[in-house]
């Protein structure tokens, strides 16, 4: 089948992320869904939480002391969200430019079919979140699934991937 050999090609996961914003929009998920179905996407996990103020400190520790960090800390704590683990050939970068930029002008310039140019609100409240490297996909994946091994789950998949 074509899309087993695409996926054959790079296998990749990418975590997946419906902010609060995205999830108080009555289209978010839908246009989320229609992307994910459009894209060839799989979807191996998906659940919805809702993060503590510590939790949103410690997944953007990175940003810590930038003008935004405090609104984004309290931001992602203010609501549920839905997290997905995707799956697909060269998933994280396809992910990231289905998403769009992080600033919502910029989305709506450059990207405007993206989730973030179609319905961001603001550089912060941007709709979704999207792992940006591998390297980052498996520690937010380890994050917001803790059950969740990469390793194990690329030894036991792939091969059925590649059927
Ligand atoms: P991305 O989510 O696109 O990977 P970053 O990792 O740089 O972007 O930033 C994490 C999140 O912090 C963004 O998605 C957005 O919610 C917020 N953010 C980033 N830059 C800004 C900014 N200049 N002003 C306000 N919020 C920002």
């Amino acid at each position: 089948m074509l899309l087993t050999a695409r996926l054959a090609k790079a296998l990749q996961l990418t975590l997946a992320v419906v902010k609060p914003d995205g999830m108080a929009h009555p289209l978010v998920l839908e246009a989320l869904h229609q992307k994910i179905l459009d894209n060839s996407f799989v979807i191996v996990k998906c659940k919805d939480l809702a993060w503590k103020k510590q939790d949103s400190e410690k997944f953007y520790v990175e940003h810590a002391g930038r003008f935004f960090y405090q609104r984004l800390v309290e931001f992602m704590s203010s609501g549920p969200m839905r997290a997905y683990v995707l799956a697909r050939e060269d998933a994280v970068s396809h992910w990231r430019e289905l998403m769009g930029p992080t600033k919502v002008f910029r989305a709506i310039y450059t990207s405007p079919a993206s989730l973030r140019g179609q319905f961001g609100l603001t550089d912060t409240r941007n709709t979704t979140h999207g792992s940006d490297s591998m390297e980052s996909a498996r520690r937010e994946i380890g994050f917001f699934f803790p059950e969740f091994s990469v390793e194990a789950w690329m030894q036991q998949e792939e091969p059925a991937f590649r059927a």
